[in-house]
């Protein structure tokens, strides 16, 4: 049992097509690990049993026709609860979404069903996916396999720890500015977010829309390659979907990097980086290196603006998004108002939790007619001013590696205390979402007290197949990528 849920997903999807086992074992031994609260970190918000197990029979009937079969089908997954399912509650982690049953389904999750996927449930996030730890979750925090009194990192914290604690064998997230990525460095797995636009974003609950990517977290590049074969693509439904070619990633990885450059900005490894941090990464480029790539450091001035940048942008973007949520349309409603306005303000003020009221206040000031030009303008023209700094970067260089965040996870309550230190944490994930390019976070070891560390590859727009080679060239020479938690291989965890 232990076994199978060790597998990658392409390995067990495989072994699923081989027939050496059913799709029914497979989905009850997740749902084992889950139900049993074995794990206890609270990953799931809600768990689909029984529509897993019927997708589960559905799964099995295509593979022993052989229509429709590919890589993952059968392989049970899980799905950030921002992410909406035609049906199945989806809460994005707030009282206010209240019992929200979506009437229709995520383009994603239509994807993943066209390719025979098991959903296990819904998971566990930061409130509409604002924070760094997913302790801002209505439903409580999710906690870190790895070390339970340790954040599992966020907005995606729920997905994974799932995937860390094997719970299930890979999830769907978001990352409006680092959500999949550093959860996925703080968890040990491997998390992936597209080129903007390269996944639709319909169906998925707006936080920043100029922002918000769905992505995926997994135990490996390859499999990160197989869930993008699966949900990219160009959607009507979604205005900012790109017309790009799609699928064929999984098919198209190649470890060999002969010929590829890849830069290292110092700007990233000076002050403020945890010296094990630090290390880790740097190790990384050596295997690079091994495989091929040229690599040369390079100066990146712009890292400075990008944390305030992404603030004003992000919650500008939010206050308006959010605005919907006024207990008339749907979600939940105060009771014992006086008149309409009374309606909207006892049901934002009790619905929405104090980060989230945070970013629409902080929105709403910097999009006020006095503030507009000072804050908002001026944030969009510097967030040109980072694209055109990246862009030129990749004139230069096939990749960029750096740290995704400055530490390793953090313990749990630290962070809330301090939401400045907490936004400025996020320093080495928002750029990318400012620049609309596509990032890796993969394991490269662990720091001196035995938590994770991850190191991130970024790409120009649309240059997923060179970072999925890359992390895939790194994880044949190395094995952190298979590493678990003692808890997850059933034993105790630290
Ligand atoms: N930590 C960042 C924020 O709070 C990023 C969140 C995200 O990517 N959804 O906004």
């Amino acid at each position: 049992m232990q076994e199978l849920l060790s597998y990658s997903a392409v390995e067990l999807g495989r072994l699923l097509r081989r027939g050496e086992l059913s799709v029914r074992e497979a989905t009850e031994a997740a749902l084992q690990v889950i139900d049993g609260g074995q794990s206890g970190n609270n990953a799931f918000i809600t768990v689909t049993a029984e529509q897993a197990l019927a997708q589960a029979e559905r799964a099995q009937q295509r593979l022993l026709a052989g229509e429709g079969v590919g890589p993952l089908t059968g392989v049970p997954a899980a799905i950030k609860d921002n992410i909406c399912t035609l049906g199945v509650k989806t809460t994005c982690a707030s009282k206010i979404m209240g019992d929200f049953l979506p009437p229709y389904q995520a383009t994603v999750m239509e994807k993943l069903e066209q390719a025979g996927a098991v959903s296990l449930g819904k998971l566990n996030m930061d409130e509409f996916a604002m924070g760094s730890t997913t302790e801002t979750s209505f439903y409580g925090p999710t906690r870190n396999p790895w070390d339970l009194n340790r954040v599992p990192g966020g907005s995606s914290g729920g997905a994974a720890a799932a995937v860390a604690n094997r719970e299930c064998w890979y999830a769907l997230g978001s990352d409006t500015g680092g959500s999949i990525r550093q959860p996925a460095s703080y968890c040990g797995v491997t998390g992936m977010k597209p080129t903007y636009g390269a996944v639709s974003r319909y169906g998925l609950i707006a936080y920043a829309s100029s922002l918000d990517q769905i992505g995926s977290l997994a135990r490996t590049a390859e499999d990160c390659a197989a869930i993008l074969d699966v949900i990219m693509g160009k959607d009507r439904r979604d205005g900012t979907s790109l017309d790009a070619p799609c699928g064929g990633l999984l098919a198209g990885l190649n470890p060999d990097l002969t010929g590829k450059t890849v830069g290292i900005p110092v700007d990233c490894f000076e002050d403020g980086l945890d010296p094990d941090v630090r290390a880790r990464v740097l190790s990384v480029a050596d295997v690079l290196k091994g495989r091929g790539a040229k690599v040369e450091e390079f100066r990146l001035p712009v890292m400075q603006y990008v944390v305030p940048t992404y603030y004003i942008i992000a919650a500008a973007e939010a206050s308006s998004n959010l605005s919907r949520f006024d207990g008339v349309k749907y979600g939940w409603r105060a009771q014992g108002y006086e008149d309409l306005t009374d309606l909207y303000c006892k049901t934002r003020t009790e619905g929405f939790g104090s980060e989230v009221k945070r970013r629409i206040l902080l929105g709403t000031f910097v999009l006020s007619s006095g503030y507009y030009d000072a804050f908002y303008r001026k944030a969009l023209q510097v967030k040109h001013v980072i694209k055109s700094a990246f862009d030129d970067a990749f004139t230069k260089y096939d990749l960029i590696l750096m740290p995704v965040a400055p530490t390793t996870a953090p313990k749990l309550g630290e962070s809330l205390s301090d939401p400045l230190k907490m936004y400025l944490s996020d320093i080495y994930t928002v750029s990318v979402n400012l620049a609309g390019l596509p990032g890796l976070s993969m394991p490269c070891g662990f720091d001196r007290r035995g938590m994770p560390v991850g190191a991130q590859l970024i790409g120009p727009a649309l240059g997923e197949q060179a970072i999925l080679n890359a992390a895939y060239a790194y994880q044949q020479d190395t094995d952190y990528h298979k590493q678990a938690p003692a808890a997850a291989e059933g034993g105790e965890t630290a």
